[in-house]
């Protein structure tokens, strides 16, 4: 499952839940590759072991140990009896992808100025290109401060415009990262849809500047750092040369002035009459963003009808799930921490569990007759974006309104009280009887979600009109982190939802009419936000749909437990923000500020109770 920063964010600032170890692990040590089912039984546990064992290192995108689970699939698929698709040689469907990028030569010089900060020039220690800066040369000209860089569309009742009164035009805009920090609430919520630090940039450059200098103010979270290069390059440039800086070059750049965390604490009552000024020098950057670029590959191949498909309305149905992982956890998303951090992430639930659902599921259908054709599919590139899956459908290899539908597995090893999520029920009025009917015999208790838009590869296809389901057992203590281990996959209920999965792919290849797609409005409460910026310990339940947020978790040591929150709690209300539901909590912590205590309310059974929580500072 990718991490991403909207509607996960509180997953991917967590992790870790307190439940017994639901399988015990396996004695034996040299895991076999291979079709047989292990001594237990299980037909998944192999595959399982297999995938996440060291020898694959982690299984990141565009790495060998991808390629060699990828090669491990393809032979599993061969021994099934899948064939590569029409026209394909093997099953291997190469792309290439951004991996992340990286700081090359950027520097800032200060090249007119009096004092101490006239001449100096600083580089790689303390400067970093943004990863949405353009490369170029010297960009220069004189500096202007615009406080926090924020610009409120008009079409919005608050006005807030950092560059109201002030020329920038030609100019090197220096402002702060994050947004005013002591605002009221009511304003930080607005504030804080306009903070995004490419939001900013873009504003900038719509009022003719030519660069653009973050600084990370000293009185907001990580205070003096430089921003990240992250592995988010997805989006195209901003055209405008833009880099963070170190609080050493930041205070320099005042020099002459009043000092930053005067200026800081000015702007962050949040006050919109406290205007940006020139800083008395001229600067000159140099911007040079480099883009890793790496080939990954998805691995596709197909179970042919019999004896065939023509005549048959939509005669293909997808089921797929992504292999790749986090390999050492060294490009971001990875939440190992302590000794853990460099090690393999072994990935067996994610999505180890899924690739082997899969697999299972071609087992299974394979021995049968089929009226459509079925195309399984192995995606690379989630964790870093979904890319696989997006690359599938840009350049399909059978049209996509032939598709009759989706199936998607991601992390469905770790069930826990029999319970089964299935996502994206919306795209289809044909999904709840089939699935109703389907589970009569597996006996599941499953929990529908009909929102399609999820981190997970369910969404390209959703995006691209195709009836989905995706299904997971949830998310855990191990998520993203080395100890996502193969013995703690709970591989009996691995195998009956592949079962499940077999009885449904069944049911649509025998059916004459297709599920019909419908499409999903998406709220716009999952639209885009700005990071999150606090870490408050809590693991939320994705799947609950009971009114507030049901936690099915804390982090031992954090913020969450320290007030003596623990699993099973509802929270209904964090800094009289009221929260009914995910979208609501994800929205609070935006407003939260570390080291600031707040009033949480929550259900306790049927009790209602209060407590106080200290946000600690996310990295
Ligand atoms: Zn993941």
């Amino acid at each position: 499952m990718m991490c991403r920063r909207t509607m996960v964010a509180p997953l991917c600032a967590a992790s870790a839940l307190t439940y017994a170890l639901l399988a015990a692990g396996s004695l034996d040590a040299s895991p076999q590759a291979g079709n047989a089912a292990s001594p237990d039984g299980s037909r998944t546990r192999a595959r399982v072991e297999r995938l996440a064992s060291e020898a694959f290192g982690g299984r990141e995108a565009g790495s060998d140990g991808e390629r060699l689970a990828a090669a491990f699939i393809a032979d599993e698929l061969a021994r099934i009896g899948a064939r590569p698709l029409p026209g394909r040689r093997d099953m291997f469907v190469p792309f290439e992808f951004t991996a992340g990028s990286r700081d090359g030569k950027t520097a800032i010089v200060i090249t007119s100025a009096s004092g101490p900060a006239a001449g100096r020039r600083f580089d790689n220690q303390q400067v970093d290109a943004l990863s949405f800066s353009e490369s170029a040369k010297d960009i220069s000209g004189p500096a202007v401060f615009a406080g926090y860089g924020i610009v409120v569309p008009e079409s919005q009742t608050f006005g807030y415009d950092s560059y109201a009164g002030l020329d920038v035009k030609d100019k090197i805009v220096v402002l702060l990262r994050y947004f005013p920090e002591d605002a009221d609430p009511a304003a930080k919520a607005i504030l804080v849809r306009y903070s995004d630090l490419r939001y900013k940039a873009q504003a900038a450059r719509q009022r003719g500047a030519r660069g653009v200098v973050v600084i990370t103010g000293p009185r907001s979270p990580n205070a003096g750092r430089t921003v990240p290069l992250g592995s988010d390059t997805a989006a195209a440039g901003s055209a405008i040369s833009a880099v963070s800086v170190t609080g050493d070059v930041a205070n320099l750049l005042f020099t002459g002035t009043r000092s930053l965390d005067e200026v800081q604490k000015e702007l962050d009552s949040g006050n919109p009459h406290v205007a940006g000024f020139a800083l008395p020098l001229t600067i000159s950057l140099t911007t040079d963003v480099i883009l890793e670029k790496g080939t990954a590959r998805n691995v596709v191949a197909y179970l042919p009808a019999t004896p065939s498909a023509s005549g048959v309305a939509k005669p293909w149905v997808v089921v797929g799930a992504h292999y790749d992982h986090l390999g050492r956890g060294t490009h971001g998303n990875s939440l190992a921490g302590g000794n853990e951090v460099g090690r393999a992430h072994p990935g067996a639930d994610d999505n180890a569990s899924g690739t082997a659902a899969v697999l299972g599921i071609a087992d299974a259908l394979a021995k049968q007759p089929r009226r459509r054709n079925v195309v399984l599919a192995l995606w690379s590139a989630e964790e870093i974006g979904l890319v696989g899956s997006a690359k599938f459908i840009a350049q399909p290899p059978v049209p996509v309104p032939d598709i009759a539908a989706y199936l998607n597995y991601d992390m469905v090893g770790r069930m826990q009280d029999n319970k089964l999520t299935i996502q994206a029920t919306g795209t289809s009025p044909a999904w709840a009887s089939l699935l109703e009917r389907a589970n009569v015999a597996a006996g599941f208790d499953v929990v529908l979600q009909e929102d399609p838009y999820q981190p997970t590869d369910v969404a390209s296809f959703n995006l691209a009109g195709v009836p989905s389901l995706s299904f997971t057992t949830g998310a855990h203590v191990d998520y993203h982190k080395p100890s996502d281990t193969a013995d703690k996959i709970a591989y009996d209920d691995l195998d009956r939802i592949a079962a499940l999965g077999a009885t449904i792919v069944e049911r649509l290849l025998a059916q004459d009419q297709p599920p019909a797609f419908v499409k999903v409005e998406q709220s716009s409460q999952t639209a885009g936000r700005t990071g999150i910026r606090v870490f408050t310990g809590t693991i939320p339940d994705y799947a609950s749909t009971a009114k507030g947020l049901l936690l099915s978790g804390v982090i031992g040591g954090g913020p969450a437990e320290q007030a003596g929150l623990t699993k099973g709690d509802v929270l209904i209300e964090i800094a009289g923000q009221s929260i009914t539901n995910i979208y609501d909590y994800t929205y609070a912590l935006e407003l939260l500020k570390v080291g600031t205590p707040v009033k949480v309310v929550y259900m306790r059974g049927s009790e209602r109770r209060e407590t106080m929580m200290t946000p600690g500072a996310r990295r």
